[in-house]
């Protein structure tokens, strides 16, 4: 009797569990956001996508998840009827590839770094990889832009590329940057805590106080907000540092309250990561210096 109890829980949390996928989909609302020029990007589930529309045709920046394809085409429909010709994956993520797949078949190049691909397949994934793949940077000339795609160091994975529309003064950054939460680092994949100090320093440098910077997820927003997240960085590695040289172990870290004060404007608890994520990664890294 137990037992049939339990099977039958497990079903029916597998059903909720299945209906609230299935809703969460169909409830997706995309929002387009202008960001300069004929430059724009779309919020819905998952990572944000950077747009470019003109004569051209249509440039993606991510694709997001594949029951989204539709929906996303439709979005884009309402501002231009150019066919979408490329695709850029920032990073392998199936909330930025989901959609491969999809956009592949209608006709669109998928391109990425040649570590989205070799990644995607040592993690396992389904997602199609990008077709057309680069070693360190690539250049896209249309719609009277120059979009430079490069390669940035470790840093949220070992495939990260940042996109900059120079002409627009746009900077896509993937999932490297999120302008509400804490980084998510993914270890497993090659992600880096220091990595994304290095890295936020390199978009400093990129930036103007005029750059508008897409962040993989999160609103839109400046250089102002990356400084902001690295001196949080730059503390936390700082009394993480601290503890270790005390003798502390990773529990001892996590159960104490090092980020509290960073909290409220980083860690909403709603994404990945969070600040136990991170704490964990930055410790395997510190702890070896
Ligand atoms: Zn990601």
């Amino acid at each position: 009797m137990k037992q049939y109890h339990l099977h039958c829980l497990v079903l029916l949390i597998m059903n909720l569990s299945s209906t609230a996928n299935a809703q969460s989909f169909s409830d997706v609302e995309m929002i387009v956001h202008p960001v300069n020029k004929n430059v724009s990007y779309i919020e819905g589930r998952g990572g944000n996508i950077g747009v470019i529309y003109g004569e051209d045709g249509i440039l993606l920046i991510d694709d997001q998840y594949a029951p989204l394809t539709e929906k996303i085409i439709e979005a884009i429909s309402n501002f231009s009827s150019e066919p979408i010709r490329f695709i850029i994956n920032t990073h392998m993520h199936p909330d930025h590839t989901g959609g491969n797949e999809n956009f592949g078949k209608r006709g669109a190049l998928i391109v990425g770094h040649e570590n989205v691909r070799s990644q995607m397949k040592v993690a396992g994934y389904d997602q199609t990889p990008p077709f057309v793949t680069f070693s360190k940077d690539v250049n896209f000339h249309i719609n009277d832009e120059n979009i430079h795609v490069f390669k940035v160091p470790n840093a949220h994975t070992n495939n990260d590329s940042f996109i900059k529309f120079t002409n627009a003064n746009v900077i896509h950054t993937g999932d490297v940057f999120r302008s509400e939460s804490y980084p998510y680092i993914d270890a497993n994949n090659g992600g880096s805590f220091l990595g994304t100090i290095e890295v936020y320093e390199l978009l400093i440098s990129l930036c103007d106080e005029n750059t508008k910077i897409i962040p993989g997820h999160g609103k839109q927003t400046t250089v102002e907000t990356v400084k902001l997240a690295i001196e949080m960085l730059q503390e936390i590695k700082s009394r993480i540092q601290l503890m270790i040289k005390e003798g502390k172990d990773l529990d001892e870290i996590l159960r104490s309250d090092i980020s509290v004060d960073y909290d409220n404007r980083w860690d909403s608890g709603r994404r990945i990561g969070g600040a136990r994520g991170m704490i964990s990664v930055a410790f395997s890294e510190l702890i070896k210096l």
